[in-house]
């Protein structure tokens, strides 16, 4: 396994539309076990192919080693999220269903130190392939309904600051170009999508 490279914004690979794979194969599954790596090695709960320069429909996540490891305090995992078998490794993910609202302060592996409150579904469906190619379903709320939306999203080449209001998208991309990027600059108290 090995630390892959994350793709920042604004570079644009991040942009570019993802394509469904074929089948499930071992290359593939060994780019899941390498995003698995990159994503625990920078603390993140959910990492996407594209961010890794890697324009396939794929995403790993894990939000229960962030309530293990890095998360921040007085979180806890909702009921159906418990019940889902972590990390999760998803081929070709759908949303079918959403269902109410929520919001969350999400940050972003490729947009590190900023963070912003976005809107998302509170519950989800998707469906797409595990890492054996079978058929995987996983219905949730809570953090990982957020996350699944949040890394779809790379898939169609969006960002979290797609999302914001005019006023908030402008503010984080001008704040972005001044200071730039700076590793110590990231909250530990954050966990990032
Ligand atoms: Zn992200």
């Amino acid at each position: 396994m090995s630390v892959l490279e994350i793709l920042k914004f604004p570079d644009p690979n991040l942009r570019k539309k993802s394509v469904p794979v074929d089948g499930v194969d071992d290359e593939l599954r060994q780019l899941a076990d390498d995003m698995l790596e990159t994503m625990y090695y920078r603390k993140g709960i959910g990492l996407a192919a594209p961010q890794v320069n890697r324009q396939v429909r794929l995403l790993v996540i894990d939000t229960q080693a962030a309530l293990n490891n890095y998360k921040s305090e007085g979180e806890s995992q909702t009921e159906l999220e418990k019940k889902i078998h972590q990390p999760i490794v998803i081929f070709n993910p759908k949303i079918v269903k959403v269902m109410g609202k929520t919001s969350y302060s999400e940050g972003c592996l490729s947009v590190p130190g900023y963070y912003e409150d976005v809107n998302r579904a509170d519950w989800v469906r998707a469906e797409g392939l595990d890492r054996a190619g079978q058929q995987l379903i996983i219905e949730t709320d809570g953090l990982l309904a957020i996350c699944l939306q949040h890394e779809l999203d790379h898939l169609d080449g969006k960002l979290f600051i797609d999302r914001l209001s005019p006023i908030k998208a402008t503010r984080i991309r001008s704040k972005i170009k001044k200071f730039g990027y700076e590793e110590n600059k990231l909250r530990e108290k954050h966990e990032v999508l």
